[in-house]
């Protein structure tokens, strides 16, 4: 395939050193002209004796310079923009394509090409929720809005969808600014969107984990009551911190300070061991209360309870800064535990959902669609097709190995927690197949693009 031949970066004069023989009688060339387009150069040359000759450092592929459909391919598979490959190929010297061939090629050949690939995958992803439902698995999804800018500028929201079950991308939502009252206003309708889309395909999703936004509160209560809305572990222990950061900045609350981490930690360890049971989860919850005292076994309603730790040493029940139940910082935790809202808030919180697959992807869809620059919809919404093929062929990778076999690790010291900690080393990503397989299907083999619009896109 010519596609995959290998290119080097060649200067003029010393393609030129080539025309100085005449390939057929040895004669002297008497006459060249040089001719591009785009990347693509052409010689014609003669000899003294008139023989006469072309020469292209690239064939043609659907009427065009080879290099020139690779050079856009290639810049708009990597969520690399014009702009920034013009300013590199400029300051060589090098030869690429006109801005306005390059947004001719991407609406006519690349935008289709990626649709297409987009929408054939996401048929096989929509099939295997079918395949759960008819199985009688239930549907979990999870879904987030993210927007192109930060504040209430924003002009694009881009809601997607995660199936929890294979963490892939099922669906996505692209709102105008145009289509809703505010920035702000542009979540609630990609989620609304998102979800009909879903669920017009005949598939019945049990559960769903968006965010705790009121709005989207509202919508999961008034029009999808047959969904149970799950809340994101992650962010109510987040706000959690937060408060209990914020508190025992107090003077009265110092105390609190040392057990803020292990609060946040029993909360998290509640939602991951209660087995989906939202009243364990509640007692387990309440329990710090006890601990924190340096209580760790007590009777609730005649019952006997106990923490679920192994039991301490004496040293250890001695060093612990246990609080006094009567403290101020003890009633301030007091307070925030048995707190209403977020009791009713645990209820939901059962199945231990947390988004972060979500935030891998964003950072994804942010290699693809910048947030500094402006794209075209037609654009934006190919290049937020490219994030979720992306992520969704690279979405169970295998922690990379060693030689002999064992998974490695990279030690990193993160700012927001200064411990070091040990991250896993993921195998490296497979896109480069599938972007290849692209370019074959540009190439030629047997595909045409459905769409043909010759609308030149802005960026
Ligand atoms: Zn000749
Ligand atoms: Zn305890």
């Amino acid at each position: 395939m010519h596609w995959k031949t290998k290119k080097w970066i060649v200067n003029e004069p010393h393609v030129m050193e080539l025309f100085k023989r005449c390939q057929e009688c040895g004669s002297v060339i008497t006459k060249t002209t040089k001719a591009s387009v785009g990347s693509l150069l052409r010689v014609h040359w003669e000899c003294e004796k008139k023989h006469k000759g072309k020469w292209s450092s690239c064939s043609d592929v659907r009427g065009m310079p080879a290099n020139n459909l690779l050079v856009s391919a290639c810049t708009l598979f990597t969520g690399a923009t014009y702009t920034d490959v013009a300013d590199w190929a400029t300051l060589l010297n090098l030869q690429i394509p006109h801005k306005t061939t390059y947004f001719d090629i991407q609406s006519s050949y690349l935008v289709p090409v990626i649709d297409e690939e987009y929408k054939q995958q996401q048929k096989a992803a929509i099939n295997d929720l079918h395949l759960q439902t008819e199985l009688c698995n239930p549907v979990h999804l999870s879904g987030d809005g993210r927007s192109d800018s930060p504040g209430f500028s924003a002009k694009y929201n881009t809601y997607s969808l995660m199936d929890d079950t294979t963490d892939k991308i099922v669906h996505f939502e692209l709102v105008q600014v145009t289509e809703a009252s505010s920035s702000v206003a542009m979540e609630p309708v990609g989620f609304k969107r998102a979800v009909n889309t879903i669920q017009e395909q005949g598939i019945k999703i049990d559960v769903l984990t968006p965010d705790r936004s009121p709005s989207i509160r509202k919508i999961m209560r008034v029009e999808y009551p047959n969904i149970h809305h799950e809340f994101d572990v992650w962010h109510v222990v987040k706000g959690l911190s937060k408060k209990l950061c914020s508190n025992s900045r107090y003077k009265d609350n110092r105390e609190l300070q040392p057990w803020t981490r292990s609060i946040c930690n029993h909360l998290w360890y509640c939602c991951a061991t209660c087995g989906g049971d939202p009243d364990e989860l509640i007692e387990n919850w309440k329990s710090i209360l006890y601990h924190i005292t340096g209580v760790h076994s007590w009777i609730e309603e005649g019952n006997p309870k106990k923490c679920r730790h192994n039991d301490l040493s004496l040293e250890e029940q001695h060093r612990k800064k246990w609080l006094g139940k009567d403290s101020h910082a003890f009633r301030t935790l007091q307070n925030l535990v048995l707190d209403r809202g977020l009791q009713k808030d645990l209820r939901q919180m059962a199945l231990f959902k947390h988004t972060g697959q979500l935030e891998v992807f964003h950072s994804v869809l942010l290699k693809y669609c910048s947030k500094n620059l402006h794209f075209h919809y037609a654009s934006m919404v190919a290049r937020t097709q490219l994030a979720i093929l992306d992520h969704n062929e690279n979405v169970g990778r295998q922690q990379a190995t060693t030689t002999t076999g064992l998974p490695r690790y990279n030690i990193v010291f993160p700012k927001h927690t200064k411990e070091w900690v040990a991250k896993a080393i993921f195998e490296k990503k497979k896109l480069k197949k599938s972007k290849r397989l692209w370019l074959r299907k540009l190439y030629g083999g047997g595909w045409t693009p459905a769409l043909f619009t010759r609308t030149v896109l802005l960026i």
